[in-house]
């Protein structure tokens, strides 16, 4: 059995170094002054992608990412790692997209590839943080949903089973396929790069960055198509202009605010009955439990 796996990644602002100028005052990402990173939980899903591929030769894994053209580089970091084709959706008019335009423009991206099994995503970006793109998208393309998925257990044409991390414990459940998983950051990391694809991929480029290239770089590609990653715009993916970018997005971001927690006092408990009871008597005049 050979399964058509696709996994959606997103190239994302290294939050661990966002500084004063991160937000656009449009309440945008200000993604030119911050270090762009592979979002950690898609690891987490390619790797899963992966695991499908090892058990089942002869699937395909094909990542999309929407984004500026620089997103391409997670695709190539995916390629490195084990995927087979990379297809980078982007436009001017994609730009600022919301979960409700960025689900609907990758699931016009999913439906221009046309077949597939299984979609793989993370859980959550660690930019905007809402956990919705990957249920939005399975709403889109009215397929059934696994969210907080950590492991797969099995996987045929027709079912998965997967275990899920939730509040409080794990449950295992199975789905019909063609179906779309959400990944958690507790699943297995992702592999590392492999050398030999790192050397066979390493001039791995988008159509657009060939179409500007001189003639004998377009040359080279032509001859070498599985170096040429896909891109597609808005009209490839006959995208309806009111749902995607700013237009197509309800949610507007007014402002981000740095919040630094200080501690104003200490108190050292030495774990005493005494001590403990005078903290709860505190903290109930204090009106912060009871
Ligand atoms: C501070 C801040 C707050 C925001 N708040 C909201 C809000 O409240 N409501 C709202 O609608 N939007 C919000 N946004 C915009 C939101 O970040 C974007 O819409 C974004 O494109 C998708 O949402 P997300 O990052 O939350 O993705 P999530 O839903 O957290 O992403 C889940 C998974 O979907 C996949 N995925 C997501 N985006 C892409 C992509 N571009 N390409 C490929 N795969 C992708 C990845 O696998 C990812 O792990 C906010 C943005 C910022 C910076």
């Amino acid at each position: 059995m050979s399964l058509k796996i696709i996994v959606l990644a997103k190239q994302v602002p290294d939050t661990r170094n966002v500084g004063p100028d991160a937000m656009t005052p449009e309440g945008t990402v200000n993604r030119a002054v911050l270090p762009a990173v592979f979002n950690p939980e898609d690891l987490n899903a390619l790797e899963q992608a992966l695991r499908l591929k090892d058990a089942n030769p002869g699937s395909t894994i094909t990542m999309i990412t929407m984004g500026l053209p620089k997103a391409a580089e997670v695709l190539k970091e995916g390629i490195f790692r084990g995927a087979d084709k990379g297809v980078l959706l982007t436009d001017r008019v994609l730009g600022g997209a919301d979960t409700l335009a960025t689900s609907y423009t990758l699931a016009q991206g999913i439906r221009k590839l046309g077949d597939f099994d299984i979609i793989l995503c993370g859980r959550q970006a660690i930019d905007g943080d809402t956990a919705q793109v990957g249920p939005q998208v399975a709403e889109k393309l009215g397929l059934t949903q696994i969210t907080y998925t950590e492991e797969i257990l099995e996987c045929t044409k027709e079912k998965i089973v997967a275990r899920r991390h939730i509040d409080g414990g794990v449950e295992t459940v199975e789905g019909p396929m063609p179906i779309v998983v959400t990944v958690n950051g507790s699943a297995a990391p992702c592999r590392s790069r492999n050398a030999k694809r790192v050397m066979k991929y390493k001039k791995a480029a988008t159509t657009l960055e060939i179409a500007a290239a001189s003639e004998e770089v377009q040359a080279f590609y032509a001859q070498r198509p599985y170096l040429q990653l896909t891109v597609w715009n808005a009209a490839d993916l006959e995208a309806d202009p009111a749902q995607i970018g700013k237009t197509g997005s309800p949610t507007n971001v007014k402002s981000v605010k740095n919040i630094v927690f200080k501690a104003k006092e200490n108190k050292s408990l030495t774990g005493s009955d005494a001590d403990i009871e005078e903290l709860i008597v505190e903290l109930i005049q204090n009106n912060t439990i009871g």
